[in-house]
């Protein structure tokens, strides 16, 4: 079977599980250095702030288009004024004026995601500290159909839902989080992603998945498998995609008008033993107070408080959206040791 395996020239991500392996014991896992993942962007936190301002100006024209100024006018106010608590040199804390909470607006997106992950990576930790397994992420691709979002969303969720009937599945995967990504090919057809945070309990040649993949979909092999170092950089990238489709800014008028109309669609999910430990997980005092909150680590801090990277003194900066990308410009090019922006 090796040999089979190897003659196929599957990659050689798919090989690594066997190095982690021989790692000893689970801290490891549990390390919190912050790895590179492949898709992990380049682009600065200015331009990532520009980035938000155009998609959101995007978006807003877009409902204007549809008729929904009541939405425009919520995602043109969401994070208009911003209080930005800094040293001068390091952002501690952002608190917008309004938040629209609408699901493809980038700024509410980043929010919801980081709520997520302080939901979830204590859950991780506690699960990974009572089972003997490995974390792995992994993606299930479809083939592209022309069909709606919800209806391609369906379909791989469906199939997700055999797989795990599967006696293959259930000896290798103890559970894990899933979650959706969408995305759109170049001839306009709609494809979904399933990324899932799965919980292995022993190591499997990744075409043996494959041939379960396609037994369940009928025509898709495709996907993705690679063993997750660090789980919150892992956790960080799988849900990013819940707040982030691919290709927003390409968004026309239809495209906005088919999200609208997915409103309850559910973006995120646990599944197999994970989902039971979720559900009768009791967090910790700390990690209770993180949970739900934005900025979770940096609640409490306020005016006056020492900054956590460099112990200046934080005072409250206040600011309009426009300006934001400018002040994370200030930052990114000033020398270590000055102090701007007061
Ligand atoms: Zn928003
Ligand atoms: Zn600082």
């Amino acid at each position: 079977m090796n040999q089979l395996s190897l003659a196929n020239g599957f990659n050689s991500a798919d090989n690594q599980p066997v190095k982690i392996k021989s790692k000893p014991a689970q801290s490891a896992y549990l390390d919190k250095r912050v790895t590179k993942s492949q898709s992990e962007n380049k682009r600065t936190r200015s331009q990532g702030a520009r980035e938000r301002l155009r998609t959101k100006e995007h978006l807003a024209r877009l409902a204007v288009g549809l008729g929904e100024v009541e939405l425009a006018e919520k995602i043109d106010r969401c994070h208009s004024r911003l209080s930005v608590l800094t040293c001068g040199r390091h952002i501690a804390r952002i608190i917008p004026n309004f938040t629209c909470e609408f699901r493809l607006c980038p700024d509410c997106g980043r929010r919801r995601s980081r709520r997520l992950q302080n939901k979830y990576l204590p859950m991780m930790n506690g699960f990974m500290l009572h089972n003997k397994v490995t974390p792995v992420h992994l993606v299930l691709t479809q083939t592209h159909k022309k069909e709606s979002r919800k209806q391609s969303a369906k379909r791989i969720r469906d199939a997700f839902t055999k797989l795990q009937r599967r006696e293959f599945w259930k000896k290798h995967f103890k559970g894990g989080t899933w979650s959706l990504e969408f995305a759109k090919d170049k001839n306009g057809l709609h494809h979904t992603h399933l990324h899932i945070v799965g919980f292995r309990r022993t190591f499997f040649a990744v075409e043996l998945l494959r041939a379960e993949w396609l037994a369940v979909t009928g025509d898709s092999h495709v996907l993705h498998l690679k063993p997750i170092l660090d789980l919150a950089a892992g956790l960080r990238e799988v849900v990013k995609y819940v707040s982030k489709p691919l290709g927003i800014r390409r968004f026309g008028a239809a495209d906005l008008k088919e999200f609208l109309g997915l409103k309850n669609m559910r973006m995120f999910g646990t599944f197999g033993e994970f989902r039971d430990f979720c559900k009768n997980f009791e967090p910790s005092d700390n990690e209770g107070a993180a949970v739900g909150e934005l900025e979770s680590l940096a609640r409490d801090l306020v005016e006056g408080c020492a900054c956590p990277q460099c112990n200046e003194p934080l005072f409250d900066l206040r600011m309009s959206k426009n300006e934001l990308p400018q002040f994370y410009e200030q930052m990114e090019s000033s020398p270590p040791g000055e102090v701007r922006g007061s």
